[in-house]
């Protein structure tokens, strides 16, 4: 298999490279130190030059207005676009909208598919998704409290959800819900489609994610559903389905996370090699040239080359293959690529000194905010004990 970039893809992540120096790398400074509603406006003028250069949604369906890339081409773009937390946003191929995104158009329904995706791929509406519970263990979903139970024509939802993303300024939510409690246990959800005027939608709080409360779309919320009516006609999917669509929805979503985290760490060194090499630590010595900070370096080097071939793999075997025949590979790739992320980005915060605990370079965001990887989308012992059965199998 080789992975070289095809001329087009190529072009598109010089042109990228291009917009992370010009535009995204000084637009952090903002993004860092002010409240993120205050740089929406700017954003919205850099996704209007993304637009322009005709970059916007490289991983959504083309005749919804995207690209259209493959999950290897994505993937790479996904890479490159992860050196910035503002590259993915401005790009228009951000979570949880781009999940969403994916079954919206593999399950949604004509109307369905004209009133949210179309919107959703041009960035003009946004989505979340609800399926963690609070009271319940995200690790093992199908023990969920909230029901969707029918009356007439309609759903009507109740329950408590958290850890809904970016559902502060949503337009919609995609929330899983149980609507056959005497079904075996990976039948009992269903997917079901909730604007967030809809009566009973109600947000409660934006969580305190390690210390920060966060807005709109950088934040995570805790939702309460009370007698919350829709249509039947808002389920995606069909009923019982909620999970057979949320694995279909993470198999991909865990290359796009994986590859982004590979973008944090090739940033993360630079910022580690730029800072060993510029910072004196006795009369005539850099920190480069200390033996515990070049082992660092190389180790991270090596590190992410690894993860980056692996999920490259990934990515190339699931696009030949489907995603069921990748499964122990999703796996591996999700807890190495997350274990590989935190160590790199901890390794680069310890070689700024006091500087890395600042937020006047972008290390303390991400080490703040990326710890998440290791729990979400299935936390990494999850994963681990998914792998070892696997592997164990062939032994028994
Ligand atoms: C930043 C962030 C964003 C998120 N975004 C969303 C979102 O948009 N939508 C959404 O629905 N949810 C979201 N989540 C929730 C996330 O999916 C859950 O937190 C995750 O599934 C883990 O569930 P839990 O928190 O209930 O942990 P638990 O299920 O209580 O597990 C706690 C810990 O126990 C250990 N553990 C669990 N199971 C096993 C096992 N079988 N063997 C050994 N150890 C085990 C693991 O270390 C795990 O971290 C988000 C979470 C975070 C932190």
């Amino acid at each position: 298999m080789n992975f070289e970039p095809s001329e087009k893809v190529q072009t598109m992540l010089a042109m990228i490279e291009e917009f992370l120096q010009e535009e995204l790398f000084p637009m952090e400074r903002f993004f860092l130190h002010e409240p993120f509603k205050s740089l929406l406006p700017e954003i919205e003028q850099a996704r209007g030059r993304v637009k322009q250069m005709g970059l916007w949604a490289p991983g959504h369906p083309e005749e919804y207005g995207g690209m259209g890339l493959g999950l290897v081409d994505y993937g790479l773009v996904s890479e490159a676009l992860g050196r910035s937390p503002l590259g993915h946003f401005v790009f228009g191929c951000h979570a949880p909208d781009a999940g969403n995104i994916e079954i919206l158009y593999l399950y949604g329904s004509e109307e369905q598919k004209a009133r949210w995706l179309r919107p959703l791929v041009a960035g003009e509406i946004r989505s979340c998704f609800s399926m963690s519970e609070p009271e319940m263990p995200g690790s093992n979903p199908v023990m969920m409290e909230t029901t969707a139970v029918k009356e007439g024509d309609d759903y009507v939802i109740n329950g408590q959800k958290w850890y809904t993303s970016s559902a502060d300024g949503a337009a919609v939510a995609v929330v899983m819900a149980v609507t056959d409690p005497e079904a075996p246990p990976h039948r009992r959800a269903s997917m079901i489609l909730v604007p967030t005027d809809t009566p009973g939608f109600e947000r409660v709080r934006n969580l305190t994610v390690m210390g920060h409360e966060g807005e709109d779309y950088m934040s995570h919320a805790e939702i309460l559903y009370h007698t919350c009516r829709v249509p039947q006609s808002n389920r995606l999917g069909p009923e019982g389905h909620g999970f057979a669509i949320a694995q279909e929805r993470l198999g991909p979503g865990r290359i796009h996370h994986c590859m982004r985290w590979l973008g944090i760490c090739h940033r993360a060194l630079e910022l580690m090699c730029s800072r060993a090499v510029s910072r004196t630590i006795a009369p005539g010595r850099r920190l480069a040239e200390k033996e515990i900070i070049q082992a660092w370096i190389a180790e991270c080097a090596a590190e992410i080359r690894a993860a980056r071939w692996l999920t490259l793999h990934t990515a190339w075997k699931i696009e030949r293959l489907g995603w069921k025949a990748a499964r122990q590979d999703i796996s591996m790739i999700k807890f190495l690529v997350a274990g590989t992320m935190e160590k790199v980005v901890d390794r680069a915060l310890q070689v700024h000194g006091g500087l890395g605990m600042t937020d006047d370079t972008v290390l303390a965001f991400w080490y703040r905010h990326e710890r998440a990887a290791r729990i979400y989308d299935g936390p990494d012992e999850v994963h681990k004990l998914a792998l070892a059965r696997s592997i164990l199998k062939e032994y028994a």
